[in-house]
């Protein structure tokens, strides 16, 4: 579930480019544009120039992680340096086989289809996908009863470029059909401050002291779709409060606003912590007993909430249960026992 939150990676209605600045996008258009994920960038460049050479369509590539990495962000990059046109759909959008037939069949040599959320593709679409992935083909049936046939169109070799955020949900069959598949990371923060001096030239934002994009960096929880929305309600804040001038008090008084703490928290994350530590004297506890603590719903909080959270060493999954660190405590406040787990 999406929730309204400005930590989120996922993509909400504001991060739409022409909403977000009115003016030139952020993404980067060129490969050395593209900060960070270097192993994945060089492996990408190899390919590219290769293909290049030999004048071949690329290799389908998979590319998968947490929301706001940057995966529509590089295909849209591979498609500039192949000089290729992009076709960008999603799983939930190829709702019928004629819709990603009909696409197919539009595509000149060298294309690439983008396909967001790949996991979440019918079974009866993903069929299409594997012969046109490997032999460039499509079979279809037309009519049906005794008069079906199946007639098997050809296709102009192009290359998919596959997005998800949960990899393990993907077929096998269809996992083996991309010769590049390619986890990003979470971004550090010398990457996210890049990004943020890359988008503050764009914005024209002139006042921005490299402190205040360090504060915002190390807000924005590993992530460049968070660090550039923090960014614009900094960017907001300053105008009216502080005549453009964007400096650490600046940044930490604009985020709070916002609830987004230090370590990048929000009120949900930290009313998660806190229900463990008030209620259940740190843990272990299950899941689902938090939920109802919280009125939440344990697969939002184990899918939006947990995760940060635990991969930046407040919370620790045990067999027995969640368990606060002594970090989590620190962060708040509160006196965490240190042999919780
Ligand atoms: P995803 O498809 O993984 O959800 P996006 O490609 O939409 O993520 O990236 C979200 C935003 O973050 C984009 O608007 C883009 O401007 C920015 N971004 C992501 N990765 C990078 C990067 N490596 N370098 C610069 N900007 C990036």
């Amino acid at each position: 579930m999406a929730r309204d939150r400005v930590v989120t990676g996922e993509r909400q209605q504001e991060d739409h480019p022409d909403l977000q600045t009115g003016g030139p996008a952020l993404r980067p258009v060129h490969m050395r544009d593209y900060v960070g994920q270097s192993d994945l960038v060089e492996r990408l460049s190899i390919a590219l120039e290769a293909v290049k050479q030999r004048k071949d369509p690329m290799e389908h590539v998979l590319l998968h992680g947490p929301p706001g990495l940057g995966k529509t962000t590089l295909a849209h990059v591979i498609a500039t340096e192949m000089g290729s046109r992009l076709y960008t759909t999603s799983g939930p959008a190829l709702s019928k086989a004629g819709d990603l037939v009909g696409t197919l069949t539009k595509m000149e040599a060298g294309d690439i289809l983008f396909i967001d959320e790949i996991h979440r593709l019918p079974a009866a679409v993903e069929e299409y996908i594997y012969p046109a992935m490997e032999d460039f083909k499509v079979d279809f049936t037309v009519d049906s009863g005794m008069h079906a046939k199946v007639i098997t169109v050809g296709l102009k070799p192009f290359t998919l470029i596959g997005a998800t955020t949960r990899a393990g949900l993907l077929t096998q069959p269809l996992r083996s059909r991309f010769g590049i598949s390619h986890h990003l990371n979470y971004y550090d923060d010398g990457e996210l401050r890049r990004i943020l001096e890359r988008a503050i030239e764009r914005l024209s934002m002139n006042d921005v002291s490299t402190d205040a994009l360090d504060s915002i960096a190390s807000r924005s929880r590993g992530t460049p779709r968070v660090a550039l929305r923090l960014l614009r309600r900094v960017r907001d804040f300053a105008q009216v409060r502080s005549r453009g001038t964007v400096s650490p008090p600046v940044v930490e008084e604009a985020l709070s606003l916002e609830g987004v703490d230090g370590e990048g928290l929000d009120e949900l994350d930290r009313k998660y912590l806190r229900t463990i530590f008030e209620t259940y004297g740190g843990g272990p506890v299950g899941l689902e007993a938090i939920a109802a603590t919280m009125g939440d719903d344990a697969t939002t909080l184990e899918d939006v909430v947990e995760p940060y959270l635990l991969q930046n060493g407040f919370l620790a999954r045990t067999r027995q249960g969640r368990c606060l660190t002594v970090r989590a405590g620190e962060h708040l406040g509160f006196q965490v026992p240190g042999d919780l787990f």
